[in-house]
């Protein structure tokens, strides 16, 4: 028999991304109103280990779903797959009489609410991270903030560029998936981008530059997913075989923050309601995704086991017209 759940938990976990506080806001309005009392656990499993869980209320989640970040806090506890310091989480749910937690992260985040859920506890994922690397959803919350982030750096860059007739190569993140690299690149008419290792090729990238200076362009964008080939190489590749003097700009953390798009904050208040549905209907260890129109849930096991994301989609774009 189905436990009845009566109270919930909440947390935010591995790294931060726009649309976050939206899920968070879906899942304590849902949930209020389908009579359930919702915790909010700080700083992800770390807040949990250490007792840090404070009740959410109507009033605590108002006007959060404009706000980048995540109003939990988020932390990484490297220790969280060892069981003993999981029991000691459970404990304190345990203490708070909380029967079941939504854990909103990346594909890390979800391990953690897989152990929980086989100790007891029923989990289910919410994909927040930037990085767009979980294959069991469209996309994950905050993709769409840091897309466009990317292009609206990208095209200040370009400014330069084209007024200094400069070469600038740009790092972006990604982690290990190529959907941020490519889809700026499409979004910014970058003329080289390296989206993973195995498909650099330098003298592809050469020839294209030397092809466009025949043309007459003056300035270049080169898009570099992280992970892949360190930027300096690249430059020294390109200064050494041309008569540019390329420049670099990483553009990091500022790629994370940010007020997230309509976009992360519909598909965030989406997946939010269906996690706490999902919970109601006795499920757990699964993570929910949306393709389209289309809501799903996916056991978390075989959710990591899906092939990463790969270029293949966009590959034919690559190349530059
Ligand atoms: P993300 O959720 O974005 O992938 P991480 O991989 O850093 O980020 O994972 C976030 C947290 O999830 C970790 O710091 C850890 O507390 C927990 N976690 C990750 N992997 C596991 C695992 N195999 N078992 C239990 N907890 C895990």
């Amino acid at each position: 028999m189905v436990k009845q759940i009566k109270k919930i938990g909440v947390l935010t976990s591995g790294g931060d991304a726009p649309g976050m506080n939206a899920a968070v806001y879906a899942i304590v309005r849902h949930a209020l109103k389908s009579g359930l009392e919702v915790y909010g656990i700080l700083d992800g499993y770390k807040g949990l280990v250490e007792g840090r869980i404070v009740p959410l209320s109507y009033n605590d989640v108002s006007g959060i779903v404009s706000r980048g970040g995540t109003i939990l806090g988020t932390a990484r506890l490297p220790e969280f797959v060892d069981a003993e310091v999981r029991e000691v989480g459970v404990k304190q749910l345990k203490k708070h009489d909380i029967d079941a937690v939504v854990c909103i992260g990346g594909d890390g985040t979800y391990m953690g609410g897989l152990r929980l859920s086989e100790m007891g506890i029923p989990c289910i994922g919410v994909p927040g991270t930037i990085d767009n690397d979980i294959p069991s959803t469209e996309f994950t919350i905050g993709f769409d903030t840091c897309l466009n982030t990317i292009v609206e750096s990208v095209d200040r860059i370009r400014d330069t560029a084209n007024s200094h007739h400069r070469c600038i190569i740009v790092e972006v993140m990604g982690r290990f998936c190529p959907d941020l690299a490519i889809r700026s690149s499409l979004a910014c008419e970058s003329e080289y981008v390296v989206y993973s290792k195995d498909t650099y090729d330098e003298q592809e990238m050469l020839r294209v530059i030397k092809e466009d200076q025949e043309k007459g362009k003056k300035d270049f964008v080169i898009i570099v997913a992280e992970h892949t080939i360190p930027v300096q190489d690249i430059q020294k590749t390109i200064k050494e075989n041309t008569d540019l003097d390329p420049r670099c700009t990483i553009l990091g953390h500022v790629q994370r923050g940010g007020r997230p798009s309509a976009f992360d904050r519909v598909l965030a208040v989406r997946l939010g309601i269906f996690a706490v549905d999902l919970l109601l209907q006795g499920e757990a260890g699964k993570c929910v995704g949306a393709f389209g129109e289309d809501l799903v849930a996916t056991e978390i096991l075989k959710a990591n086991e899906l092939p990463k994301k790969q270029a293949q989609d966009v590959k034919p774009c690559v190349k530059k017209i």
